[in-house]
């Protein structure tokens, strides 16, 4: 389940919530009781690693054995 914060600007204390996505947007009790928060960028990724798949080139081709020449 992803995990989002959010800022409590009664108190400005930051906390962590963990919901359904579907419930992302909804609003979030500060830890102290207060109502009036903010949601943050989430900054927990679900799944890690950014970067995009680079498919390292591989001597070895990878479509048959035709790049070899023993198909030939
Ligand atoms: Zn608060």
């Amino acid at each position: 389940m992803p995990r989002y914060e959010y800022r409590c600007r009664s108190c400005g204390d930051t906390f962590e919530v963990s919901r359904p996505m579907a419930q992302s947007s909804d609003p979030a009790d500060c830890p102290a009781g207060h109502t009036d928060t903010v949601k943050l960028l989430s900054t927990v990724a679900v799944a890690g690693g950014s970067a995009a798949p680079s498919p390292a080139p591989s001597p070895q081709g990878g479509g048959g054995c035709c790049g070899g020449g023993c198909c030939g």
